[in-house]
């Protein structure tokens, strides 16, 4: 069975424990509407749980899914966490006017003068805002940084979500089990998120301790960056790949960019290859020989590990190039290369690719000039010409994104079934 179905399949055991609890240990509520309230403040804490887990980054989810799909589930997890915290005060603070006769504001102030009534309050505020900044019209209007910036006042939110349910009488508090269970849930949340974000990254960090050996510009506005570092055999890095780096000092320390390997890890060292887009990505150009970089990863599913069958297709544009390059050097089997490019001399990396196509038997076809109309160059005509086998092989495509969708419409098109294409898109969710 496939990775996501085990994961969501997890996921709605608990949700039907959780059901299963609420309805045979929790005390019967005041009221139905803060019954109501309860269960969807069960569904908020799950949700946050959830959330805690698709972003911890494990090594074993992710490069099993893919950080792609898991910030995406992350994105549509958010939204729905959104509404469930907006409903959940609706109905417990409704359902307690209703029961006691009064006004709706006035059970609002009474619970804002509660310890815990008043930390969900403060949380709820703080969701909702970093959701309404992840809403496609806001989110276009903030740069990354800043966005991410936002994210993490929801670190702020998970504790006050914490000291919510310690101080106020939950669904689970009379019975122990029930409460042994609920919290085994958070724990596990919290851990996964402290071992995949904080300890592995600073571990590996200070194992490998990574500096750049040497800076190479491919293009006008392409460079490759070598990296070296101690017991580099022990990082479990495959071709297709990604890291997130951070040069500190040459694009501010809290800047940390995702770029793929450009090379098969040989176990020495690590190659990555960008094209200047923004400060980050430009500032690569003058990172001196000798300085420290600080690498989370490796991370992606864009491997040779989701191959089903022997032939391949590599399909790269642009700068996409990058983990096709890496891909080129370790996948086993028949391999056809389609590399899309403005120019031939647009095409970075275009030599590399050629000397290990000799050396690997693979072809290597370079699709440069203008898209003449009536003829895309991804069309199913010519990539049926250009690959008659195309069904019998996995397709691995990364390029522009209007590239991807072109591509990845024409296989559908041409049936080759969906668990034999792999698209790494260079884009998170966020
Ligand atoms: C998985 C992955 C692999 C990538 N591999 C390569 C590669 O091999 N070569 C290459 O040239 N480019 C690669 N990219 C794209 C590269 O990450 C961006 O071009 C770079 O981060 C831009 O940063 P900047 O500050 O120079 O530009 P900015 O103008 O600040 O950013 C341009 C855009 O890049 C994205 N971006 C910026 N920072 C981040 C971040 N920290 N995390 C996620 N997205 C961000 C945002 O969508 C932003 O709008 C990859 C992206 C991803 C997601």
């Amino acid at each position: 069975m496939r990775t996501a179905q085990i994961f969501w399949g997890i996921v709605v055991l608990h949700v039907a424990v959780v059901w299963a609890l609420f309805f045979t240990v929790a005390p019967e509520p005041r009221h139905p509407l803060i019954g109501i309230g309860q269960f969807l403040g069960l569904h908020a804490a799950l949700l946050m749980i959830l959330q805690l887990t698709l972003i911890a980054r494990l090594p074993w989810l992710d490069r099993r899914v893919g950080m792609d799909r898991l910030t995406t589930w992350h994105r549509w997890t958010g939204f729905t966490l959104f509404w469930v915290v907006l409903l959940h005060p609706a109905f417990v603070v409704l359902g307690y006017a209703v029961f006691y006769r009064s006004s709706v504001w006035q059970q609002l102030t009474n619970l804002a003068g509660a310890l815990g009534s008043l930390a969900g309050m403060v949380a709820l505020a703080l969701v909702v805002v970093a959701a309404g900044l992840s809403f496609r019209w806001a989110r276009r209007r903030l740069s990354y940084e800043a966005w991410h910036a936002v994210h993490l006042v929801l670190y702020a939110a998970v504790t006050l979500v914490l000291v919510h349910q310690l101080f106020e009488v939950s669904a689970f508090t009379a019975a122990p089990v029930a409460a042994a269970y609920w919290w085994a849930l958070w724990i596990f949340a919290i851990t996964a998120l402290i071992a995949g974000r904080i300890v592995l990254p600073v571990w590996r960090n200070a194992r490998h301790r990574l500096h750049v050996a040497a800076v190479v510009p491919e293009s006008p506005d392409v460079v490759s960056v070598y990296v070296r570092g101690r017991h580099l055999d022990r990082l479990p890095a495959r071709a297709g790949q990604f890291f997130i780096w951070r040069f500190p000092g040459y694009a501010g320390w809290w800047r940390a960019n995702p770029f793929s390997l450009s090379a098969a890890p040989d176990g020495r060292s690590l190659r990555l290859t960008a094209k200047a887009v923004g400060d980050a990505s430009s500032a690569l150009r003058h990172v001196p020989v000798g300085s420290r970089v600080f690498a989370e990863g490796p991370y992606g599913a864009f491997t040779a590990m989701h191959r089903t069958r022997e032939g391949t297709l590599l399909v790269a544009g642009g700068v996409g190039v990058t983990p096709i390059r890496a891909l080129l050097e370790e996948l086993p089997g028949d391999i056809v290369v389609l590399y899309r490019a403005r120019t031939p001399g647009d095409a970075v990396l275009l030599e590399e690719m050629q000397a290990l196509a000799r050396m690997r038997g693979a072809r290597v076809h370079l699709l440069a000039g203008r898209t003449a109309a009536g003829d895309p160059p991804f069309g199913p005509d010519n990539l049926r010409r250009l690959v008659p086998d195309v069904t019998d092989r996995d397709v691995y495509v990364c390029g522009p994104p209007a590239m991807t969708d072109a591509v990845l419409r024409t296989l559908r098109e041409l049936r080759v079934p969906r668990r034999q294409v792999h698209a790494e898109r260079f884009r998170l969710a966020a």
